[in-house]
């Protein structure tokens, strides 16, 4: 599970401690057993497991031509001569093998006794390996080897080598592969023509080629996954995706939500308190949401707009539409100082429009979550703001329109799916309909995906980018300055504080240990401490009380604390416009989109900003070009997009795992156009060929589709 699901889900149960004490009973795990843990189930699974290399034992050499490949890959045959256990340097087996050119020395250093009878002298052996020239003549250390008969006949294509779970041997899995294949329906899932039409191989053809290769195949293109054969498979499995996602999708068009259509008082009157006017990019996104609730199917839509851009205005409005048409609306945030943030925010625009606004989250006050509940219970509040505390069963709504998640990406789809599930208090009455019905769903993220990935991932969603961000912005600058120049930088806060600027200071991430990580934070606060005495230095890391966490935030807020000490905490949401300088230690450490989250948090005022990234040197060449990257673009799109060239697709996926563990051929940095394709194709079959849809997702699909009905 990736590490920022289970942040947010907190301490899983352990199944490990649950054996503690028993004795460890030796279980010999059956090979089907292990052939399931590797996700084998039946005989199509195992004719998809595909080869990672293959290996050519097509040729026999001579050992005296063999002695001048130097070091390549090289199988000879022979008759053992000599076997014997040494013990110089340390115990090994040693075996001679000779053929009629030559003779060389197989050497194993970790050997089973019984070897030394299976290479008994006269033995007959097949070996493969490198072969050296040591100090006793040519030999080979751990060489792969089979006793054979003499005349034994070579294999006609390459043997491929599977991904292999512990205990699995590569015999054990190329027979039940083999097995399989022979017992497999193989009709195509798409017809001949279409085949043509996209210039696609034939299923049954390409995976036979894959899994044996004939010798004289172009063996780089199997490498690379861009021979045809692998297209084919790339193209089926992104054709899977993409016909689950858009089935997804109409299986919640399906379904039925509360119609919110009327934008009256809150909405207008929330409309002319703001000390701002709604940019071009805000206005139109609005109307999209707007559109969307009016509807009698739930909305699904993701917000996606760079930090700073302005998604919480839009959230609120679109929370005010909800409230104006009777109903209640509920946002959710992933982190204490984030949803508190929104709370105070919200409620101070909606609270002079008598709109009652709750707040709730896990460390409150017992009497204070009481009288929340109360509140949301009875429907005296309208918008509920907080982390993911409501989604506890406890939380129970008068009735629940809209569902709004800020920074969606840090939950888990579990969670999202159990804020959703809350719609209707089913001991207030609800009509037997409403049980049926689920809130509209708003999804906010800062994380920009490129497009490649928000095609694959979120074919589901409708989408909507603020593209703009609001005026009077100035440009973030960014240094890249070497961690030995510390005292400079240490200067430069200074004078910035003197200046009535605040600045944020950014504590390396250490992702090994939290303690060390704390600590470097407590050091640190107190070595600036030291070094700038006639200023207000906090502190916020994650392990303090969300009180204390509080006091420093607001004490941020106001202008009483200049300098903010922070471990990654404040990555998220954090807004307080009067900051214009941060200093982030050991960048290199962090990943791009975490850069430039952290950095979104300056620039938001109206301040010329700087953020100075420290590094310890010597840095490599990647880490250079990365934080290049920060350097020449603020462009959170474009980071997302460079990221994505230099590291892959991992980082952006954040709570839609299930659709990564759908992708196991397909490479979104390198197969975007058979995205695109995969794409067009699945509407197209959708719309004409059910019998098609329903034959592909069967054959890639089996039962994992479960995962994407959220
Ligand atoms: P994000 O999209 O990162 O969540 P926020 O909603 O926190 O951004 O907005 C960033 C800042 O910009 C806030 O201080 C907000 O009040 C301000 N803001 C939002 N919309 C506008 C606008 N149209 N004009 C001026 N300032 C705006
Ligand atoms: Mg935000």
């Amino acid at each position: 599970m990736p590490a920022n699901t289970k942040k947010a889900t907190g301490k899983m149960p352990s199944t490990k401690s649950a054996n503690k004490g028993k004795p460890a009973a030796r279980e010999s795990i059956k090979p089907e057993n292990k052939l399931a843990k590797l996700g084998l189930h039946n005989d199509m699974d195992l004719a998809l497991h595909l080869p990672l290399r293959y290996e050519d034992e097509t040729t026999l050499m001579t050992i005296a031509d063999a002695s001048l490949r130097g070091l390549q890959m090289v199988q000879v045959e022979g008759v053992v001569t000599a076997c014997d256990v040494q013990f110089r340097p340390r115990r090994q087996l040693v075996v001679t093998v000779g053929d009629d050119s030559g003779q060389l020395v197989m050497r194993f250093l970790n050997f089973y006794g019984s070897q030394t009878k299976q290479l008994a002298e006269g033995t007959r052996v097949r070996v493969r390996g490198e072969l050296r020239h040591g100090f006793f003549g040519a030999e080979m250390v751990h060489p792969q080897y089979k006793v054979v008969n003499e005349g034994a006949p070579l294999p006609d294509v390459l043997t491929p080598v599977y991904p292999a779970g512990e205990g699995l041997s590569q015999a054990y899995l190329r027979k039940s592969i083999a097995n399989a294949m022979s017992r497999l329906d193989w009709q195509d899932t798409l017809p001949p023509s279409m085949l043509d039409t996209l210039k696609l191989a034939a299923f049954e053809p390409s995976v036979r080629l894959l899994h044996n290769p004939p010798p004289d195949v172009d063996e780089h293109a199997l490498i690379e996954r861009s021979h045809p054969a692998w297209i084919r498979m790339k193209f089926d499995e992104l054709l899977a995706q993409q016909l689950s996602l858009k089935r997804a999708q109409a299986a919640r068009r399906a379904k039925t939500a509360r119609a919110l259509p009327v934008t009256g008082r809150v909405t207008a009157d929330l409309v002319k308190q703001l000390p701002f006017k709604l940019t071009g990019a805000q206005e139109r996104v609005l109307e999209e949401i707007r559109a969307d609730l009016r509807h009698s199917f739930p909305m699904q839509r993701l917000l996606q707009g760079d930090v700073g851009s302005g998604k919480t205005v839009v959230a609120a409005l679109a929370a005010a539409q909800a409230i104006d048409s009777g109903f209640q609306a509920v946002l959710m945030a992933p982190t204490e100082i984030l949803a508190e943030q929104h709370f105070r925010k919200i409620a101070a625009w909606m609270e002079p429009l008598d709109v009652g606004v709750a707040w709730l989250s896990g460390s409150q006050k017992k009497k204070e979550k009481t009288e929340a509940l109360a509140h949301i219970e009875s429907g005296a509040a309208r918008l509920v703001v907080g982390t993911h505390a409501l989604i506890q069963d406890t939380v129970q709504f008068d009735n629940l329109g809209l569902v709004i998640v800020d920074e969606q990406h840090r939950f888990g789809v579990g969670q999202r799916l159990a804020l959703r599930n809350k719609s209707f208090n089913p001991a207030g009455g609800a009509a037997p309909d409403e049980a049926q019905t689920v809130p509209h769903q708003l999804m906010m993220s800062a994380t920009p995906i490129p497009r490649t990935l928000a095609m694959t991932y979120y074919a589901d969603l409708e989408v909507s980018v603020i593209d703009e961000l609001p005026p009077g912005r100035s440009p973030i600058v960014t240094r890249v300055i070497d961690q030995n120049r510390r005292d400079e930088v240490i200067e430069r806060v200074h004078a910035a504080a003197l200046e009535g600027k605040q600045i944020y200071w950014v504590c390396p991430l250490i992702e090994e240990s939290e303690a060390l990580q704390l600590q470097t934070a407590t050091d640190t606060h107190a070595t600036l401490s030291a070094a700038l005495p006639g200023l207000n230095i906090g502190l916020v890391h994650g392990r303090m009380k969300p009180v204390e966490k509080q006091i420093v935030m607001e004490g941020f807020s106001r202008g009483a604390v200049h300098v903010l000490v922070a471990t990654t905490v404040i990555e998220v949401g954090v807004d307080v416009p009067n900051a214009s300088l941060m200093v982030i230690e050991h960048a290199e450490r962090f990943g791009l989109s975490q850069l430039h989250q952290l950095r979104g948090r300056v620039g938001r005022g109206s301040a010329a900003s700087v953020c100075l990234l420290m590094y310890q040197g010597p840095l490599g060449g990647t880490a250079k070009e990365r934080l290049a990257i920060m350097r020449e673009t603020t462009d959170g799109f474009e980071i997302a997009r460079r990221d994505l060239d230099i590291r892959g697709p991992g980082e952006f996926l954040g709570a839609r795992q299930s659709g990564e563990a759908m992708l196991r051929f397909a490479d979104l940095a390198t197969d975007q156009w058979l995205v695109e394709k995969a794409r067009d194709t699945a509407q197209a079959l959708l719309q004409h060929a059910p019998d098609i849809v329903e034959r592909h997702l069967a054959r890639w699909l089996g039962g994992r589709e479960d995962y994407l009905k959220v």
